[in-house]
């Protein structure tokens, strides 16, 4: 037996959950676990599985299905019982709570109510995969799942390419192709890193600059989950006076389009900010 029963205090008790194996769970969050009144979790069948490969009973209480859209009841019920004194586990289907994941409401919720609010801490994708992509972490901005429409992906990429810090994002498979083009398009040719399946079977990291990630992905798709990383604009040792120059010199054979292509592949900088300035020069004649 991994866990032990513990006297809780009243409280809120958001817990980590395993990305993929299911031994990355800590011992508080199984002692959590086995002991809190009250269990909630995002995905109840996902819960009860967890608790069953832990060797955890769930005895006389039941896993109550909240996220922040179950609405005022559900959440008013686990209010209900921290008023009663209760302690209240509360665990998404993956990683940690509130990370591109349920909680967020119920944690103000608890909070401004008065009671305790805390967390068992564990993994999470995002935290991994900087650990494993080989892109600075002194500072890194998480931006969660790009929008589906290619229109605002593009827009909210925009709203990216200054970020001082490496940037880090969730994917599903069945977008990562379009939104590496994108990312490519919008941020230039940084470089990159795609991990995949943390912490399973398949467990994947590939370091590569965006051209080669979308090319990849655009021959060959993948499965499975996926982070994708991307480093800060590295354009800042370049003066503009060279940036216009470089224009000037690609505008000489080439399209406006091309020109800001050429000069944002080889600078890493964006290419819709170039794209400006090379139609500008060329209106300048
Ligand atoms: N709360 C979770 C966390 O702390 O990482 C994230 C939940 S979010 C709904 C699910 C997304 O996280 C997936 O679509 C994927 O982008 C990323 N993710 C989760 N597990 C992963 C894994 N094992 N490998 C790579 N990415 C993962």
């Amino acid at each position: 037996m991994n866990h032990k029963l513990i006297s809780l205090k009243a409280g809120l008790y958001f817990v980590a959950t395993p990305i993929g194996t299911a031994r990355d769970i800590t011992l508080r969050a199984l002692d959590l676990l086995a002991s809190a009144d009250v269990i909630a979790a995002e995905d109840t069948r996902s819960m009860r599985k967890l608790l069953e490969i832990h060797g955890i009973p769930l005895g006389e209480r039941s896993v109550i299905a909240y996220h922040d859209h179950s609405g005022q009841g559900t959440r008013e019920r686990l209010l209900a019982a921290l008023s009663e004194g209760k302690s209240v586990v509360y665990a998404s289907e993956a990683g940690m709570p509130l990370i591109a994941d349920p909680g967020y409401e119920l944690s103000c919720a608890a909070a401004d109510a008065g009671y305790d609010v805390t967390c068992a801490p564990g993994p999470s994708a995002a935290l991994m995969a900087l650990t494993l992509g080989g892109l600075p972490t002194d500072a890194f901005f998480f931006a969660g799942f790009l929008p589906n429409a290619q229109g605002a992906r593009r827009k909210r990429l925009e709203e990216l390419t200054g970020i001082p810090g490496t940037l880090v994002f969730y994917e599903s498979p069945k977008r990562i192709a379009a939104s590496l083009a994108d990312m490519h398009h919008v941020l230039g040719d940084r470089k990159a890193a795609l991990c995949r399946e943390l912490t399973k079977k398949f467990e994947e990291v590939r370091r590569a600059p965006l051209s080669e990630l979308a090319l990849q992905l655009s021959e060959a798709g993948v499965k499975g989950e996926i982070v994708v990383l991307v480093d800060r604009a590295r354009g800042e040792t370049v003066s503009e006076a060279d940036v216009e120059a470089d224009l000037r010199a690609a505008l000489v054979d080439n399209s406006v389009k091309d020109a800001a292509a050429i000069v944002s592949e080889s600078h890493g900088l964006a290419r819709r900010k170039l794209y400006q300035l090379a139609l500008q020069i060329a209106k300048e004649g």
